[in-house]
């Protein structure tokens, strides 16, 4: 019977292990998802109400009150068209009305 002892061990040990390495998959999952990169659902967009693919996106928002500034993510189910396109692309398109603001806003403070 010893013989047999160890291969018990080692059966448990690794069902253990197999365990232990489905649990941390579906962490895995989790985290993609929270991410924005795995799962999607079909159901009304939080923002046009829409019923569409979905999928998972953090959304950052800014409060201002009283001088101070509040910065909080939220996460939300949007559909293709009201996901938030990347920043750099988004930048690189404003880059040039933003310099004329900008110029604007410092020539009328210059009077
Ligand atoms: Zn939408």
């Amino acid at each position: 019977m010893s013989v047999f002892e160890p291969n018990d061990r080692f059966a448990r040990k690794s069902a253990a292990l197999g365990r232990a390495y489905e649990i941390s998959n579906k962490d895995k999952e989790d985290k993609l998802a929270e991410a924005g990169k795995a799962k999607s659902k079909t159901g009304p967009c939080e923002t046009c109400k829409k019923e569409a693919e979905l999928h998972r996106f953090r959304v950052s928002t800014t409060d201002r009150s009283e001088g101070s500034a509040s910065f909080h993510i939220d996460m939300k189910w949007l559909c293709v068209e009201c996901e938030p396109k990347p920043k750099k692309h988004k930048g690189e398109e404003k880059t040039q009305a933003q310099l004329k603001s900008i110029l604007k806003t410092a020539r009328r403070a210059m009077r």
